[in-house]
């Protein structure tokens, strides 16, 4: 089989997530034969550096050795059972160590089979909670302006990323839209900590207003991905715990994106410290390697569900696939390889080694700002550097950084003029360097004109 075999089946039955398709037939798609560690194999032989973790899933490389092999024995066992009325060790295994591993006070474990699931769970559980207290006043959810949540209808709505939400609004429940900390937009001389300080302000407000309505904030903790790589100060955690805790109000943390490891600690709040009501994984939580999500609560939570059924307080939530024990082998046995190795210290190491080889990006006449979380580091292209004026999105700039580094053997997707890196945790300094490189010709061919 040749690229061009599969790429012609592919075009005439299948409809592509995220994709104009009529983008292909000028952007050829990439058929993908195998992985291993950083790279992706095409059916010609050509190889990728997957420097985006095949959208920020994987976390130690394509076709792990540990992983598969924990993957394939749990096969020989159960390949999947439903999860009402009847368990399985993988997932009890899992519960226990995301209990034990996630911040204080999480302590019941919901499962899903993708990120969104999650999100919906967190929203369905929090307004459920509270009408099972009898507040059934409190029916909406506070979100940040640039936020993404997923694409289920729920999660779109408390998403704000206009990209994603627009067509689809007249469908979406009624949010609460808070300013994002989201430090981009800081004046110079001001720092991370005083700006995201300062939009707190305004969260303030909104929920000093709302409380009575509201029944969780929802965040992305410290980077907003999917709105171009957005990051901000903890301190904005610490001082919406707070909040959230004086107005009556759950926190739910979204770490579908930035848990494991991705922002320097292994969930994204231990920067603040908090420790939210719910918090939702997904991506990392299985190394890449099958669809599986969770959402943690506390007992408090749990406790206000529990009750005689005739009560009809109980979560009637459910997905045929939930708690899958072979996505569970696989998230057990991401976790082996966390206390196995000294990923985290590791990763610090790769951190500085992406954030030296970047630096010189800040002096470029049409890179705005070179940001950094742990590992994710982030290029924002800009039309204009002194009026601070973007490229138009029509122009299309990040896709021609696509292109080139495709062709050089890099697979880097910008959102919009946002070049980044999220690479699985087994790359290697060269390998950072050779990406950068190719970002940085990438950079210059899109910013050429
Ligand atoms: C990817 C993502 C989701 C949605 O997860 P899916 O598995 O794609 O449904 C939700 N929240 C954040 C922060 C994400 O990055």
């Amino acid at each position: 089989m040749s690229n061009q075999d599969l790429l012609q089946r592919d075009l005439s039955v299948l409809w592509h997530p995220c994709t104009q398709m009529k983008d292909h037939e000028t952007l050829p798609l990439i058929p993908i034969k195998r992985g291993k560690g950083v790279y992706l194999e095409d059916f010609n032989g050509k190889q990728y550096i997957d420097a985006i973790s095949s959208w920020w899933v994987n976390l130690f490389g394509h076709s792990h050795p540990y992983i598969n092999q924990a993957i394939t024995a749990q096969l020989d066992q159960l390949e999947h059972v439903m999860l009402a009325g009847f368990s399985h060790e993988p997932v009890v295994t899992l519960s226990e160590r995301l209990v034990a591993l996630a911040p204080d006070g999480l302590d019941r474990c919901f499962f899903a089979d993708n990120g969104s699931c999650a999100v919906e769970v967190a929203l369905k559980m929090s307004f459920h909670y509270w009408r099972n207290c009898g507040r059934n006043e409190k029916t909406r959810f506070v979100t940040l302006d640039n936020s993404y949540h997923g694409e289920t209808l729920g999660a779109l709505a408390v998403g704000n990323l206009s990209l994603y939400r627009e067509t689809y609004g007249p469908l979406l429940l009624d949010t609460l839209v808070a300013p994002s900390p989201d430090c981009f937009y800081r004046p110079p001389g001001v720092s991370w900590e005083e700006y995201s300080r300062e939009r707190f302000m305004e969260m303030d407000h909104l929920l000093a207003r709302h409380a009575d309505e509201v029944c969780a904030v929802i965040v992305e903790p410290l980077v907003q991905c999917a709105g171009y790589m957005r990051m901000y100060h903890p301190v904005y955690l610490s001082l919406l715990r707070e909040a959230c805790d004086r107005y009556g109000v759950h926190l739910i943390a979204d770490e579908i994106a930035v848990g494991f490891g991705r922002t320097g600690t292994l969930f994204a709040c231990e920067q603040a410290p908090v420790s939210p009501d719910f918090m939702c994984l997904s991506k990392g939580l299985t190394g890449g390697y099958m669809p599986l999500s969770v959402t943690l609560t506390t007992e408090q939570i749990y406790r206000a569900f529990y009750n005689d059924y005739e009560s009809m307080t109980a979560f009637l939530h459910s997905h045929s696939y939930t708690g899958n024990p072979l996505g569970c082998s696989a998230a057990n046995a991401t976790l082996d390889l966390f206390q196995q190795q000294p990923v985290l210290e590791n990763n610090v190491t790769l951190a500085a080694t992406m954030m030296t080889a970047a630096q010189e990006l800040n002096e470029h006449p049409h890179v705005a700002e070179v940001r950094q979380q742990g590992m994710i580091l982030a290029v924002e292209m800009i039309k204009d550097k002194q009026r601070r004026e973007p490229y138009p999105w029509q122009e299309r700039r990040g896709l021609r950084v696509y292109r080139y580094a495709l062709e050089q053997g890099v697979l880097l997707r910008p959102l919009g003029n946002v070049i980044y890196l999220m690479p699985p945790y087994v790359i290697t300094p060269e390998e950072i360097g050779r990406v950068i490189d190719v970002a940085k010709k990438g950079i210059a061919i899109a910013t050429r004109d």
